[in-house]
C-alpha cells in the first residue's frame, strides 16, 4: 500500500527508497559486478549487472512510479536511451519526428539508424493534420519533444496519441524540459518517455543519463531484452547519484519556473529584444497546448536580440551566466543552437524550421533572479552596436 498521493512525497519516497536489511534511508551503491550464486540456477535475484543491478533497479522503479508506467529502464546517456528505444524497430520501419527535435536524436536516426534501413520523416506534429497526412504503412511510431527546443514548440500529446494509435503507431515522449513534475506524458496517452536525466532530473551537471519508461508489460520485456543485448546501461554510483538529485526535482522546478517567468517577462519588455520562445507567456504560439497539458511554461526559454545587437558580443559579455551545452542544472546557461546544441541539424533544416543563427537558448537556473536579470541586461547593453 502507497502511504502518499502527492508528486513532492513520490520524488523522495518512490520506487524502493530504502534498504530493507539496514534501514538506510537512502539505497546503496552496490558497486559490483556480479553476484555469488547458491547452487546452480540458485540465484538471489541479480546475475550479472548489465542485466541487473540493485542500485539501478531502485530509480527504474522510481521513474516508472513519477512516469506513472509500467517500467523504467536507465542508461548511460539520454541518447543511450533513445538508441535501445530505436531499437525496438527494425529494417523498413519509419519513425515520424517533430521538426523541433534534439539535435542528438535527429542524428542518430539520420546517420546510424538510416544505415540499419529504419527511416524517419520530420513531420509538424504541432498540427495534427499534417502529421496525419504524413503516416505512410511504413510508419510504426512518432517521437515528439514538447516543448521542443529551441523555438519551445508544443505538441498536444493526447491528440497525437489519439491519431497515432488509431493508425496502430507508437508514440514516443522525449519529456526531457518538462520532466514528470510538469508533465506526464503516459497518462496523456504516449507509450514510451524518454529522458536525458543528464538534465533536470540529475539536477546538477554532474552526471550524464538516460531513463526510458514503457507503458505495458508487453513493451517492458522488449525494452528489457534490448537493454541487456547491447549493455548501455547506467552505473551504480551514477544511479545513485540521480536519486540523489530526483528527491529534490521539485523544490528545484518551482524555483527554476519562478525565475523563468520572471526572466521571459523581462526579455520581452527589453528594448533590445526581438523575440522572446517562453510557452508559459500568453502570447506564445504553443501557450494553449502547453496550458493543456503540463502544469507550467517550464524552465527553458529563447529569444533574438534585434537587428543593431552582436550576439558573439552578448555571449562574450555574460558574466554570472555560463556560455555551455546542456541545461537543467541549478546554474543558469545560455547557447547556442544554430552552432551548438543543434549543429547536426543541416542549415536548411535548420532555416526552414526558425532555428536562426541570431537565436539564444537560455536555461534559466536557480540564483537569485536578481542577479540573473542583471547579467542579462549589462551583456545585452554591451552586445548593442553603436553606430
Ligand atoms: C540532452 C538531451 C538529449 C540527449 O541526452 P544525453 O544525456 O546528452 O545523451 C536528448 N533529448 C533532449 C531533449 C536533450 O536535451
Amino acid at each position: 500500500m502507497k502511504k502518499y498521493e502527492n508528486m513532492n512525497t513520490a520524488l523522495i519516497h518512490g520506487g524502493i527508497s530504502i534498504d530493507e536489511r539496514t534501514g538506510a534511508v537512502n539505497v546503496p551503491i552496490y558497486q559490483t559486478s556480479t553476484y555469488k550464486q547458491d547452487g546452480l540456477g540458485k540465484m538471489r535475484g541479480y546475475e550479472y549487472s548489465r542485466t541487473g543491478n540493485p542500485t539501478r533497479e531502485a530509480l527504474e522503479a522510481l521513474i516508472a512510479e513519477l512516469e506513472g508506467g509500467e517500467a523504467g529502464f536507465a542508461f548511460a546517456s539520454g541518447m543511450a536511451a533513445a538508441a535501445a528505444v530505436l531499437s525496438l524497430f527494425k529494417s523498413g520501419d519509419r519513425v515520424l519526428i517533430s521538426a523541433n527535435v534534439y539535435g542528438g536524436t535527429f542524428r542518430i536516426l539520420d546517420k546510424i539508424f538510416s544505415n540499419f534501413g529504419i527511416t524517419y520523416k520530420i513531420s509538424d506534429t504541432e498540427n495534427t493534420d499534417s502529421f496525419e497526412k504524413d503516416i505512410t504503412p511504413d510508419v510504426k511510431a512518432v517521437l515528439i519533444e514538447s516543448p521542443a527546443n529551441p523555438l519551445m514548440t508544443a505538441t498536444d500529446i493526447k491528440a497525437v496519441s489519439e491519431i497515432a494509435h488509431r493508425r496502430g503507431l507508437l508514440v514516443i515522449v522525449d519529456n526531457t524540459f518538462m520532466t514528470p513534475y510538469l508533465q506526464k506524458p503516459i497518462p496523456l496517452g504516449a507509450d514510451i518517455v524518454i529522458h536525458s536525466a543528464t538534465k533536470y532530473l540529475g539536477g546538477h551537471s554532474d552526471l550524464v543519463a538516460g531513463l526510458a519508461v514503457v507503458n505495458s508489460k508487453e513493451l517492458a520485456e522488449k525494452l528489457a531484452f534490448i537493454q541487456n543485448s547491447t549493455g548501455g546501461v547506467l552505473a551504480p554510483f551514477d544511479s545513485f547519484l540521480l536519486i540523489r538529485g530526483i528527491k529534490t526535482l521539485g523544490v528545484r522546478m518551482d524555483r527554476h519556473v519562478f525565475n523563468a517567468e520572471k526572466a521571459a517577462e523581462f526579455l520581452s519588455r527589453h528594448k533590445g529584444v526581438a523575440k522572446v520562445y517562453y510557452p508559459g507567456l500568453e502570447d506564445d504560439k504553443g501557450y494553449a497546448v502547453n496550458k493543456k497539458q503540463a502544469k507550467n511554461g517550464g524552465a527553458m526559454l529563447s529569444f533574438e536580440l534585434k537587428e543593431n545587437y552582436d550576439i558573439g558580443v552578448f555571449f562574450e559579455s555574460v558574466e554570472l551566466i555560463m556560455l555551455a551545452e546542456s541545461l537543467g542544472g541549478a546554474e543558469s546557461l545560455v547557447c547556442h543552437p544554430s552552432s551548438m546544441t543543434h549543429a547536426s541539424i543541416p542549415e536548411d533544416i535548420r532555416k526552414r524550421v526558425g532555428i536562426t543563427d541570431g537565436l539564444i537558448r537560455l536555461s534559466v537556473g536557480i540564483e537569485d533572479i536578481e542577479d540573473i536579470l542583471a547579467d542579462l541586461s549589462q551583456a545585452i547593453e554591451k552586445s548593442e552596436i553603436k553606430r
